[in-house]
């Protein structure tokens, strides 16, 4: 006898579906959200397919789950992801399924309004309730008492008195609508044709990939407003990506002032009821516009008409752990699947997709001028070969004079430097010992602020001891080198009048905190900001004029072949914070080798030329985007088992012509959070079909065993 069978994927680490009947009367298709047994437990899983077959072995299908299904092209592009990094399918089920709890009855607030009697007792905060919901508007209670600045307690004892009366809110949408010809901002004629460009391009029939490149301020996001606007028109929904930290109130306060109502925001900050009911609204595609980190790329779009990556060349795209993936990439990838065009905005577009604009394979529309003919700030590098600097300080002269006039104009000053805590290594004067995080082959960062010396791989974390722990004299640790909070304190010293602010991740307070700093810094309500990377990203401070690179050797002089271009990207992003407002600005970057391709092309503006070369030297080299490569991470509690692991693996790699196998050798980092490292990377030419040559070899390779793991990176960013 023939009846349904169902291939149900499980969002668990696990590679191929599972199969069971469907019991007769339980009307399924692919998609739905299932729930079935799998050995002793009941688990939920998406339904893959459904075939005839005889089903009499097979366990049943326990029920349906009342949530979204995942739609075809959703599905598609989960199997694609899999298929591409290699992951479990189910992990790449696990990055996209939400369950959304319909039974759970829809939040209804109360509010209040005025019901009319008049209290029997009036007293002067009774006064200002009345006379703020005079109005009549129905408003939370809490923001009634808010309004006429009295406490809830006032408020219920006008309810009790029949002074005021209760009302049922309904449920707010769970997204305001955009409109897309809400305010259209008045393009400049460069803004104008590139947004005809977008825009042109989403009529064709396979709309294709767009690298939107423009300096810093030169107006790319009022460009790709126009792009957002036209799927909106087109009743599609638009998909925003942008690093999780740019996803500030300013940006969500120019997207309102576009399009009169504020994007759906998915990130990490968003849970609960808030986050399903987004989940769900994006299913049933009322939700329009969703700006997100990298995870919105695995929502259960219904109609997804639009793609924008802003800051494309962004490492925040790259996830590193579970499902190796780059949300740039697999952002093209499913805007192939939907049909939908793709628009990657960048100031310093990465080598990939400057390749790929070479190839033919995107198209290219170039800003290249600044908005409101506003200049690009002047660069200069400061040679600390000539400057003479005091022991223990990080501000040469030249530095100083430059903040000074700048304090003394009443501008904005910000001093880069891309270290967070207070020394990067802490040392005893007594018998030079290092502090190192026991778990992870890493120095213990001292972070003055919290006290404490902290593992920036693992996270260890332990108070800065007052004697050393090594020879037991008081007193002996010294601080080697400066991290931003090195520097506020400098400058605390030198500008004692001025009001200055660090700002970096680990900082407390977390995103919150770090809205209102930006929002103060944007308002002139700081003279100076000592910041990380953190503050290099897509923020418009209207009042910074000198930007300060403290040094520009970071990074500079790490093995890995992307740190040049990394460093060029992230000075670029930092030194066009300088003169957004209307006053020009200008940049100052300190560093030893003044002659380095990346400082010279960065002061002489010519990033072309840079770019050029670097191209070269990666083709030369035959590494990506001109040969493919993927990174195998053997690690292991014991360094012998990682390592004999590693060894086998390699024994049986018999790579094919185009391709090489190197290592097994021990990974940059050797040992992390416990565990030692080994790495094989495999390099091959651009034509060979590298996953399929993985899987061929990890079925060769011997069973793991014990705690041994083996972790693969299909294009790892740093190798
Ligand atoms: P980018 O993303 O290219 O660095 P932005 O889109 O942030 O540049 O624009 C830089 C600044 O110029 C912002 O303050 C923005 O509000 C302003 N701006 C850009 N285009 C316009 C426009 N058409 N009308 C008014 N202001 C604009
Ligand atoms: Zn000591
Ligand atoms: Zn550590």
């Amino acid at each position: 006898m023939t009846s349904h069978v169902a291939d149900v994927l499980i969002p668990l680490a696990l590679d191929s579906t599972y199969s069971y009947a469907v019991p007769d009367g339980l009307a399924l298709k692919e998609g739905d959200v299932v729930q079935v047994p799998l050995a002793t437990r009941e688990v939920v899983g998406v339904v893959w397919g459904l075939r005839e077959g005889p089903g009499g072995n097979f366990k049943k299908v326990t029920g349906v789950v009342d949530s979204p299904s995942l739609p075809p092209k959703m599905r598609k592009f989960l199997d694609w992801i899999a298929w591409y990094t290699l992951a479990p399918k189910g992990s790449a089920l696990a990055m996209g399924l939400k369950l959304v709890d319909g039974d759970r009855p829809e939040v209804v607030r109360i509010g209040v309004k005025l019901a009319g009697r008049l209290p029997k007792r009036m007293t002067p905060a009774r006064q200002r309730v009345v006379e703020a919901a005079q109005d009549g508007v129905v408003r939370l209670k809490s923001e009634l008492a808010h309004l006429a600045g009295v406490s809830a307690g006032v408020i219920d004892g006008l309810i009790d008195e029949g002074t005021l009366e209760t009302v049922a809110l309904l449920q707010e949408p769970v997204a305001e609508i955009p409109n897309p010809d809400f305010r259209k901002a008045g393009l400049s004629d460069g803004q104008q044709a590139a947004a005809d460009a977008l825009v042109a391009s989403m009529h064709e029939e396979h709309p294709p990939v767009t690298l939107l490149e423009g300096v810093t301020g030169s107006g790319k996001t009022e460009v790709y407003f126009e792009a957002v606007a036209e799927a909106v028109r087109q009743g599609r929904q638009a998909l925003i990506l942008m690093p999780e930290i740019a996803l500030t109130a300013q940006f969500l306060d120019r997207f309102a002032a576009r399009f009169g109502a504020k994007p759906a925001c998915w990130h990490s900050g968003v849970t609960g009821r808030k986050r399903e009911r987004l989940y769900a609204g994006i299913a049933s595609g009322e939700v329009k516009v969703t700006a997100g980190a990298r995870s919105a790329l695995f929502l259960p779009y219904k109609d997804l008409g639009l793609i924008v990556v802003d800051e494309e060349h962004e490492t925040a795209y790259k996830q590193d752990d579970g499902v190796h993936y780059h949300a740039r990439d697999m952002a093209v990838v499913r805007g192939r699947i939907e049909n939908a065009p793709v628009v990657l905005a960048s100031a310093t577009p990465s080598i990939e997709s400057r390749v790929n604009v070479q190839r033919g394979r995107y198209r290219h529309v170039q800003l290249p001028e600044r908005f409101g003919g506003r200049q690009m700030p002047q660069i200069r590098a400061v040679d600390l070969r000539r400057e003479t600097i005091a022991k223990g300080r990080w501000l040469s002269p030249a530095l100083n004079l430059a903040i000074g006039e700048t304090l003394e104009r009443g501008e904005q000053v910000l001093l880069f430097l891309n270290r967070r805590g207070y020394a990067p290594l802490t040392l005893c004067r007594a018998c030079a010992h290092r502090y190192e995080c026991p778990n992870c082959s890493a120095w213990l960062v001292e972070h003055r602020f919290r006290r404490s010396l902290v593992c920036h791989h693992c996270g260890h974390v332990e108070r800065t001891p007052h004697a050393c722990v090594s020879c037991g004299s008081v007193d002996s640790l010294v601080p080697c080198g400066p991290g931003v909070e090195r520097i506020a304190e400098e400058v605390a010293e030198t500008y004692p009048d001025k009001r200055s602010i660090v700002l970096s991740s680990d900082m407390p307070g977390g995103t919150e905190r770090l809205r209102q700093e930006l929002a103060a810094i944007a308002a002139g309500e700081v003279d100076i900001v000592v910041g990380t990377q953190l503050v290099a990203k897509g923020h418009n401070f209207p009042l910074m004029t000198l930007v300060v690179v403290l040094d520009a050797d970071i990074g500079l002089t790490s093995g890995d072949p992307r740190a040049a271009e990394r460093t060029f990207q992230l000075l670029q992003q930092v030194t066009g914070r300088a003169g957004r407002g209307e006053k020009p600005g200008r940049a100052l970057v300190q560093t030893w080798q003044p002659d380095h391709p990346v400082i010279a092309a960065l002061v002489s503006g010519d990033a072309e030329r840079f770019y050029e070369e670097e191209t070269r030297v990666r083709e030369m080299a035959g590494l990506p985007p001109f040969g493919r490569l993927a990174s195998l991470i053997v690690s292991a509690e014991e360094r012998e088992s990682a390592e004999a692991h590693a060894r086998a693996m390699a024994l049986v790699a018999q790579p094919p012509p185009g391709v090489t196998v190197l290592g097994p050798a021990e990974a940059p980092l050797a040992l992390i959070r416990g565990r030692y490292r080994y790495r094989l990377l495999v390099k091959t030419e651009r034509e060979v079909d590298l996953q399929a040559y993985l899987r061929d070899w990890l079925a060769r390779c011997p069973k793991i065993r014990g705690n041994t793991r083996v972790s693969i990176d299909v294009d790892p960013q740093s190798f």
